[in-house]
């Protein structure tokens, strides 16, 4: 079977440096908060181009506090895309904050002519959410015009999208906060769950490091309503000898891959990505297009191939919404955001598939008839 993601292939790899890992957070008795947390957020603030980086426990987590941090609460409308993992619009649910919901366009990502014209027509939005959805980084000169414009919050949702640029310029520099998820699957993965936040304003770190502490300044000292969002030791220790290092070669591996995709996967019934332009994608899924997408998935899982569906579902269209006290807003159809539903399939793309696997991938797309 040719595997979307391959975690025994990832471990056989790195076994030694994930022992060492144990052993020196074993050995220096300091399990939360310590030294491998501090060393993490050092290198990873270098490594995305900002001033300043906060472990927590999620992605999730990462954006809550991001929103907490800037003061969205009960009632604040905030945009973002009804196509992304749920979690980007969980957030803003968890905070009691009211998601307004934006086409996609024929990238998959927001719309930002939509986004414009939402932000034109209602002052009262005050945040957007923009997903550097697929690892494909959005205009971020548009973002920053938006800012500026509109005077609104930005917080990036770079989940899927380390280390992607877009007209040179890395994602995650342009909004006031950026929240980076290290589940497994993602391009910078850890073993088990974790997250980062980062921004390049001393305040928001320090808060946000209060906040995934209790609220705590010093110790036993509570000035804010805080979580447990602790990034803990171990998987600091693991992501700085093991998987931080890898992340470069990790991520050319997934450029060279899509690449092939690019050049050699030809089937007029399969519509190959489209990327936003100016987006030096960095490849976290690859996603296709196709009006007999469930009978393509059969025909692949037939063929020994792995595919998986981003998103069957439109996150506005999930009963956990329906049920909200604080409500939501859609704006238009979302024609665009329903044709990803309808039609989308994810192609199996990480840095352990063999150029035979890749080969055997686009062999099978090839000779697929509907
Ligand atoms: C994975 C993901 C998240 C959530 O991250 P977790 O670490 O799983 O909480 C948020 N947004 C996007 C776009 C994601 O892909």
């Amino acid at each position: 079977m040719i595997l979307l993601n391959d975690f025994k292939r990832l471990y056989q790899e790195i076994k030694n440096e994930i022992s060492e890992a144990v052993t020196a957070v074993g050995e220096s008795g300091w399990l939360i908060l310590g030294k491998e947390v501090a060393a993490f957020e050092e290198t990873i603030q270098s490594v995305v181009n900002a001033k300043a980086a906060v472990g927590v426990a999620s992605g999730l987590d990462a954006l809550e506090i991001a929103l907490r941090t800037l003061g969205i609460g009960p009632q604040v409308k905030v945009l973002t895309t009804p196509l992304s993992a749920f979690a980007t619009t969980l957030a803003i649910l968890k905070v009691g904050a009211k998601p307004v919901f934006v086409d996609v366009d024929e990238t998959g990502l927001i719309d930002l002519e939509e986004v414009s014209s939402a932000l034109n027509r209602d002052p009262s939005i005050r945040c957007f959410i923009p997903v550097h959805l697929y690892g494909h980084a959005m205009n971020l000169d548009e973002l920053k015009k938006l800012k500026r414009k509109y005077g609104i919050f930005i917080i990036e949702d770079c989940a899927q999208a380390i280390l992607a640029q877009s007209n040179g310029q890395p994602v995650g520099n342009v909004g006031d906060i950026a929240a980076y998820s290290l589940y497994p699957t993602k391009n910078l993965g850890c073993f088990g769950d974790g997250g980062f936040a980062t921004t390049s304003n001393h305040d928001y770190a320090e808060k946000m490091k209060c906040l995934r502490d209790y609220g705590q300044t010093t110790k036993y000292e509570h000035t804010l309503l805080g979580l447990n969002s602790r990034l803990d030791e171990l998987h600091a220790a693991i992501l700085n000898r093991a998987l931080l290092p890898k992340l470069n070669a990790v991520t050319q591996q997934r450029k060279k891959i899509a690449k092939t995709y690019l050049e050699k996967i030809k089937n007029s019934q399969i519509q190959l990505p489209k990327i936003p332009k100016g987006s030096d994608s960095v490849w976290h899924l690859f996603p296709i297009l196709s009006d007999a997408r469930n009978d393509l998935q059969r025909y692949l899982a037939n063929q020994g191939i792995q595919t998986a569906v981003h998103y069957p579902k439109l996150i506005c269209d999930q009963p956990a919404l329906q049920n909200y006290q604080g409500g939501y807003d859609k704006l238009g159809e979302l024609s665009y955001a329903k044709k990803f539903v309808n039609c989308e399939l994810s192609l199996p793309l990480n840095p352990f598939l063999t150029n035979d696997e890749v080969e055997k991938v686009i062999i099978a797309c090839n000779e697929w008839r509907k």
